[in-house]
Formats: structure tokens, sequence, C-alpha cells
């Protein structure tokens, strides 16, 4: 991820909403909306939001609307996956934008109504007898009310070599760290999602040697996206797996197995970007005790967003399903609205 550093001061770490890197290039400080020091002295809160991607930053919006004092934790920078995504063709009200730039407007709308606290996250989560206790890098809260929207992270390819070469031509971000391959580089994208044709779309786009393999012989991904790698060209290895990564300062080859004849074959590649699934972040529900169901995603009701604990909501690509900005944006809506609700009622 890019790390920002101006005459040797550090100003910041991955990708910034604009006008925070512009704060923080005119301050030479790190952007403004960083946690509030540690004290020792817990914060009241009447919600926690934890994760500052679309699901989180619109609990925050709507939460705050409805006049709840909440704020949104964010271990890294605001947006989520939707801050890597090259180009968004499905969100209503805009026929084609940059992630980045979709994900900016939500959080300049969500920083307008709460604090986005960048960097930090939680260390240590609890119930106490009245609130919930959530101990941070930065600081202890003790809230009502916690909307759990921490999203989900890439799955990892089980293939000798992908772990040892990880930054050294392997990659799970096309977006972060397809610019190394972009003049003619032989890169495989593996997976056959969504996520593994937009990667290899957008290296195709950006100059890289493109070829997609994938372990079955039909994708996952949504027609409009196979029509586009069709028109690609792009060539597609059918019913593929990668055995072994295999390099030496930098990756230089893998070994992939046809899985109808069961013959290895050496293919000469300077990157391997891999997209086979997600796992979902479920490490806070699990401290707290929240129900998770059979695909190790929050339970939640889908009505209200309500997991198994009292006063605890789960919003967004945590709880399984479709997992699509519409979908977390509603959820975190939703979240946030039954959040109010059930804060209204205890108070009765
Ligand atoms: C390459 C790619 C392309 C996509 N294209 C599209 C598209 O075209 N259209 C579409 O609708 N969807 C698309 N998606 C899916 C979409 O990005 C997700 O559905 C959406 O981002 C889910 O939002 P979320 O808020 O639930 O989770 P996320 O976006 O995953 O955000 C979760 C946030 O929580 C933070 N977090 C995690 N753990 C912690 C913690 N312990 N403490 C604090 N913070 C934490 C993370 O840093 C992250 O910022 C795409 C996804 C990818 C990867």
């Amino acid at each position: 991820m890019p790390q920002t550093t101006i005459n040797g001061t550090f100003t910041g770490a991955g990708l910034q909403p604009e006008p925070w890197f512009i704060e923080s290039i005119l301050t030479l400080k790190e952007p403004t909306t960083a946690s509030t020091q540690f004290t020792g002295e817990p914060i009241k809160k009447d919600l926690v939001i934890i994760g500052g991607g679309p699901a989180g930053l619109t609990a925050a919006i709507y939460a705050t609307r409805a006049g709840l004092d909440c704020i949104v934790i964010e271990k890294m920078n605001p947006g989520g996956q939707v801050a890597i995504t090259p180009v968004v063709e499905n969100y209503p009200g805009f026929m084609r934008i940059g992630g980045k730039s979709l994900v900016d407007l939500i959080t300049q709308q969500a920083v307008q109504y709460a604090e986005v606290h960048v960097g930090e996250y939680v260390t240590e989560a609890k119930k106490e007898p009245d609130r919930y206790y959530l101990k941070t890098n930065h600081a202890i809260y003790r809230t009502r009310g916690i909307v759990i929207a921490t999203g989900v992270e890439p799955r990892a390819l089980e293939a000798p070599g992908a772990q040892k070469f990880y930054g050294r031509g392997v990659s799970y971000c096309a977006t972060c760290d397809g610019y190394f391959f972009k003049d003619g580089k032989r890169v495989i994208v593996v997976g056959g999602g969504n996520t593994a044709v937009t990667d290899a779309l957008y290296l195709h786009n950006i100059g890289a040697k493109v070829t997609l393999v994938h372990w079955k012989d039909v994708l996952r991904a949504e027609d409009r996206l196979k029509e586009s790698l069709k028109q690609s060209g792009i060539p597609v290895l059918w019913n593929s797996e990668v055995r072994e990564i295999h390099g030496d300062k930098q990756v230089h080859s893998v070994k992939i197995e046809d899985k109808k004849t069961g013959q290895m074959t050496g293919m000469p590649v300077d990157g391997v970007f891999i997209a086979v699934g997600y796992v979902p972040s479920v490490e806070i529900a699990k401290q707290l005790g929240a129900e998770l169901n059979a695909e190790g995603y929050v339970k939640v009701d889908l009505t209200t967003m309500r997991t198994s604990l009292p006063l605890v909501y789960a919003a967004g690509d945590i709880t399984g399903g479709m997992k699509q900005i519409v979908v977390a944006v509603a959820q975190g809506s939703m979240a946030a609205m039954t959040a109010f609700e059930d804060l209204q009622e205890k108070a009765k």
C-alpha cells in the first residue's frame, strides 16, 4: 500500500480520501481524523461502529442523523474493498465511477456526521453488565451498542510459494500492485469470480500480459464481466490449478495442473494475482460471543441486522450473502436504525 513521506516526515499510510491527503501534505501531519489519544479514561458512546467500509460509513450517517452519539473505528483507511475497486458500474446514480472516488464521496459525507478513526483497531471486546467494553490501540470505549462491519479478507492460495513470494510477485490486490506489471509483464490471475475477472481486465488494460487460471470449466462472474473478458481476448486455462510458485528474489514461474489429465506444466510468469474467494473478518464477533452461521459469517436477522447478542448488529459482507456495495449500504442503514429503535426502547 502507498505510504506518504514528505521531507522524511511520515504523513500517512494507504489510500486516503483526497481532502485528508491534501490536509496531511499541507500540515505535514497524519490525517486529523485519527483517534483521540489513549488517556485511560473510558469514552462513552451510544454506538461504536467497527469497520469503515460502505456498511460502517453508512451506519454512521444514519445513526448520527437519528441522534445517536457514534464513532467509526477503521483499522486501515476508510472505504474498505471499494477503495481498491478500479471501476464500479452498478451503484445507482453513477453509470461508471472509480471505486476510490465513490468511497471518497461516502467518506466525505460520513465525516460530516461522525468521527472516523483511522488506524484504530479493537484489541479486546467484552460484555459488561450495562454496556460493551471495547479496548483499541488508542482508547477504551464503553458503548451501549456495536455495529460490526468488518467485511471480508481475501482467501489465501494454498500452494507452496504463495506465502514465501507474497509481496515479491504474489499479490491479492491488482489495483494496489498491478502497476509493477504494466509493461507487458506476464501475470496470471487465479480465480473465476467477479474479483478475478475484474482483476484480469484491469491488468490487461494497463498493459500486462494476462492469463486467467480457473479450477472449473465455467466462471462464476457476472455476465457483463464474462462478456468483457471475451472481448479482451485474455486466455483462460480451464480446469487448472496452480500447484507451485517458484522464484528467487521474485516470482519467475508457476506449475499448473490440468485437473482433467493430471498433467503438470511449468509456466514462466512475473506475477501471480490471487482472487480465490474471501474469509469473513469475524475476530471481534467471536470475542463478543456472537453466533456465526455455517459458512462462518455473522448470523443476523436480515430484516433488522440484529445478531444473537443484544444491541450488537452486523452489516455488509461480514453477514455473507451477496457481497455488493448496495447491499452493504442498505444493511448499514438498517443496523443503525434498529440500534436507534432498540436503544430508545431500552431507555424507556
Ligand atoms: C476487486 C473488487 C471489486 C468489486 N467490485 C464491486 C462492484 O463493482 N460493485 C459492487 O457493488 N461491489 C463490488 N465489490 C464488493 C464490495 O466492495 C463489497 O461488497 C463492499 O465493499 C462491502 O462493504 P463492507 O463495508 O461490508 O466491507 P469492506 O468493504 O470489506 O470494509 C470493511 C472495513 O472494515 C475494516 N476492518 C476490518 N477489520 C477491522 C477491525 N478489526 N477493526 C477495525 N476495522 C476493521 C477494514 O479495514 C475495511 O475497511 C468488489 C470487491 C472487490 C474486492
